[in-house]
């Protein structure tokens, strides 16, 4: 009877510990995404952009909140830090299963998913802005980490991590000396700023019209960079 009863009690306690766990392991115990949906990386694009196996369908997923300096840009050459971005994404995220959190616009215009990547308890999304591989670029009404994204990028440029240990006069950044001290346009309404040649800058009234000598001052100014010309 003894032996029964042990045994009736240890079969119970699985359970109701299952009971208990099984809904805390789905709805994430507060380090986690809200509603998760697991996807395997199948390829990484760049630092911000990977492609996964999503629902038995091949995805291209764009990170929400993010953006790295590209490898090439058409306008400007080489960016700094965009190679280091991509390798870091790649070695972080090469071949992992991670879990996608959607926030309110499940896509972009072109179609990729918008999502927050999670492995494990770390959403990449936000580790890339704390080491510095990425700025801040917030599109309303997908904002629903923006103050833990303003946190983690202010927790890197006040330490010099990564991009924001650039300085302005490192061979690697600096470019064609430009005889205009007007280097990036902002616009006061948008709070974006622009390279001068940007066509959407340029629609910038001109009451609305601020010009910063460096990134760091337009930054510093509470602007973010133009996702279209990535200033
Ligand atoms: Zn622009």
């Amino acid at each position: 009877m003894n032996i029964q009863n042990t045994k009736r009690s240890h079969l119970y306690r699985t359970l109701y510990l299952l009971a208990c766990l099984l809904p805390l392991l789905v709805s994430g115990c507060g380090f986690g995404p809200s509603d998760p949906h697991t996807a395997r990386v199948l390829r990484v694009v760049d630092g911000d952009t990977i492609e996964v196996s999503f629902n038995g369908t091949k995805e291209k997923v764009r990170l929400i909140g993010v953006d790295t300096p590209e490898t090439v840009h058409p306008t400007v050459g080489v960016e700094p830090y965009g190679r280091e971005a991509s390798n870091f994404t790649k070695e972080k995220l090469a071949d992992q299963i991670v879990q996608l959190e959607f926030d309110v616009q499940e896509r972009d215009q072109y179609g990729r998913l918008l999502a927050y990547v999670w492995l494990d308890e770390e959403m990449f999304n936000e580790v890339l802005l704390y080491e510095g591989y990425a700025q801040m670029a917030t599109y309303p009404p997908n904002v629903k980490y923006v103050e833990v994204f303003e946190a983690a990028q202010r927790d890197a440029r006040e330490n010099g991590r990564g991009l924001w240990g650039i300085t302005e006069e490192s061979p690697e950044a600096s470019q064609e000396d430009n005889p205009s001290p007007n280097k990036f346009l902002g616009n006061a309404n948008s709070k974006k700023f622009h390279y001068p040649d940007c066509s959407q800058g340029q629609r910038t009234k001109t009451s609305n019209q601020v010009w910063f000598e460096s990134k760091k001052e337009a930054l510093d100014a509470g602007y973010e960079p133009c996702g279209t010309c990535r200033p």
